[in-house]
């Protein structure tokens, strides 16, 4: 099993500071709306690969397609490369191409290879893969949000039509539910990452995303955890028990 962790660092080169026309506190605000905070150490399992990028998806999202005609999010200001918040305000003064391609080559490129190896290696050792995509959402919509819904579940499971067998969302929602939390599938957020050079192509590859609702283990607006965070966490790993046990069979 590969643990996918994109979202969890707030962190932002100093080198790459610059780029961002927000100020301090505006800048730790947006911060604060897009990190998918402590998920690094709410998805854990003893014998997974983890995949964690290392900084914040402010400098690029990994979890978006890299052109942006694939990327449904870029008309919002938020395919690989953001430049609005997800207030809709200007986030980034315009780069250059060198710029650009920097960003790309240095975080996104290093980063899907590092998955694919993953991948690989798994496949190699077992003839198959299981990904979980492991990312927490705000318990309120942002207004770049696709899905505004105000009752938010506790937990999401995003689905790829290949790459997720129906056996495989059975069993994780299944697994969820059965500890008593409520679960959306596809929403509010759709989707689970497959590394580029597999997707669509080898059904070996199976991939299934989980989503924390950030009310049950964070303030949302300080960012810091709350009392829920402990018991949240060992049910997140009991969860990826489960699932490695499924992953396994
Ligand atoms: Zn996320």
């Amino acid at each position: 099993m590969i643990l996918h962790i994109p979202h969890s660092s707030r962190s932002i080169p100093a080198a790459l500071r610059g780029q961002f026309l927000l100020d301090d506190k505006a800048l730790e605000e947006e911060r604060t709306r897009v990190t998918d905070a402590f998920t690094d150490e709410l998805f854990v399992h003893p014998d997974a690969r983890r995949v964690i990028f290392g900084v914040s998806r402010l400098v690029v999202d990994v979890e978006r397609f890299s052109r942006d005609r694939d990327e449904p999010m870029s008309g919002a200001g938020q395919g690989m490369i953001y430049t609005r918040t997800c207030l809709g305000e200007p986030l980034r003064r315009a780069l250059s191409e060198e710029e650009r391609r920097f960003l790309k080559s240095e975080y996104y490129v290093r980063h899907h290879e590092l998955l694919r190896r993953a991948v690989l290696d798994e496949l190699l050792a077992r003839g198959k893969a299981l990904i979980v995509d492991c990312h927490s959402y705000p318990s309120r919509p942002l207004p770049c949000d696709v899905i505004r819904d105000e009752n938010r579940p506790d937990f999401c499971i995003g689905t790829d039509a290949f790459h997720t067998p129906p056996a495989l969302l059975q069993a994780v929602v299944s697994i969820v539910r059965g500890s008593g939390y409520s679960v959306g599938i596809d929403s509010p957020y759709p989707g689970t990452l497959v590394p580029s050079a597999y997707y669509r192509k080898n059904p070996d590859v199976r991939s299934v995303m989980i989503e924390v609702n950030r009310s049950l283990y964070m303030d949302e607006e300080t960012g810091t955890k709350s009392s829920g965070f402990e018991s949240v966490k060992d049910r997140i790993q009991a969860f990826l028990k489960e699932l490695a046990a499924f992953g396994a069979a």
